[in-house]
């Protein structure tokens, strides 16, 4: 019987038992304080580098407090656009980091 709902206990592969985890990519085993996800850090640190990689400042379209209401709500729609296939990129890379890991 494991009363620990599944979704908050990942088994260890270093000592093979359930222990209590966050969804940190660096959380680590109760029972031996091993990495959980001996790959997550790495994993974590390469999603983020993607973000920064995919989303530098510069893309992102400037709104100024002087644009006129109509100008800022077209940029607005512009912006939501850019961030939505900025997530859609980064969803794509950690998929193939996920398949390839
Ligand atoms: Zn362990």
């Amino acid at each position: 019987m494991n009363a620990v709902p599944l979704s908050a206990s990942k088994r260890c592969p270093h000592c093979g038992q359930w222990s209590d985890h966050q969804h940190r990519p660096d959380d680590r085993c109760t029972h031996c304080h091993e990495l959980l996800d001996p790959k997550g850090p790495q994993k974590a640190a390469e999603m983020e580098q993607a973000w920064k990689w995919e989303m530098p400042p510069v893309m992102l379209i400037d709104i100024k407090p002087t644009d006129g209401a109509v100008l800022r709500f077209f940029k607005y729609i512009i912006r939501g656009g850019q961030l939505a296939f900025a997530s859609l990129v980064a969803f794509i890379i950690w998929v193939v980091t996920v398949l390839a890991g």
